[in-house]
């Protein structure tokens, strides 16, 4: 599919990316500057996928993907956004696999989309390949979102873009996990921030 399809298709998808937000995201990656992947940590039913897969098509990159697709601590029976259609009886645990790849193949994008079903620690310690574009957007608990910081932030090439999702300074608006995050690069000297829309800040790797 061309590039506005696959954007129409990610704004069609389910999830739970604002549009703005999205296209903040689509923005930021076909505009990176140096070669190599995309890689997004948290996937859920492919929704911010296809904006980095419109990227990707226009760029000739490819988006690696990584979730293990068991749903977040707010996914799970008893939890807010618990859903129980998304329980795979057999195992009975969350599944959101079938749907992501649904997501994808439904939006003609798997030729750009490279699915990794794991914890993104797991996968972290395999990986060598210098990222263009890292976008965090995996679980929410302080422990997690820390986890993946330090599994991933390193991997960014220089003047690569680092993308975090649901950053709110005001607690009011939301966990803090991420901003912790997004603080701690900042402040960390190696990032520049750069324009960033909602909840999705952007920052761009220096040194
Ligand atoms: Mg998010």
């Amino acid at each position: 599919m061309h590039v506005s399809d696959l954007l129409a298709a990610a704004q069609a998808a389910p999830g739970f990316m604002p549009d703005d937000e999205g296209l903040a995201l689509y923005e930021a990656a076909r505009g990176v500057a140096v070669p190599g992947p995309l890689l997004e940590v948290g996937s859920w039913m492919g929704r911010s996928a296809l904006y980095l897969a419109a990227a990707a098509r226009e760029t000739g990159r490819q988006v690696v993907t990584v979730d293990h697709h068991r749903g977040s601590e707010e996914h799970q029976p008893g939890w807010e956004y618990h859903d129980p259609s998304l329980v795979d009886p057999a195992v009975g645990l969350i599944d959101t696999l079938p749907r992501f790849r649904n997501t994808i193949a439904t939006a003609g994008a798997e030729d750009v989309v490279v699915a990794v079903v794991t914890r993104s620690e797991v996968l972290a310690p395999l990986w060598s390949t210098p990222l263009a574009l890292l976008f965090l957007d995996g679980s929410h608990t302080e422990e997690s979102a820390r986890r993946d910081q330090d599994a991933w932030v390193a991997k960014l090439a220089v003047g690569g873009t680092l993308a975090i999702h649901d950053v709110f300074p005001d607690p009011a608006d939301g966990g803090q996990a991420p901003y912790g995050v997004y603080r701690r690069v900042l402040e960390s000297g190696d990032f520049t921030e750069l324009p960033g829309v909602g909840s999705m800040r952007l920052l761009r790797r220096e040194r």
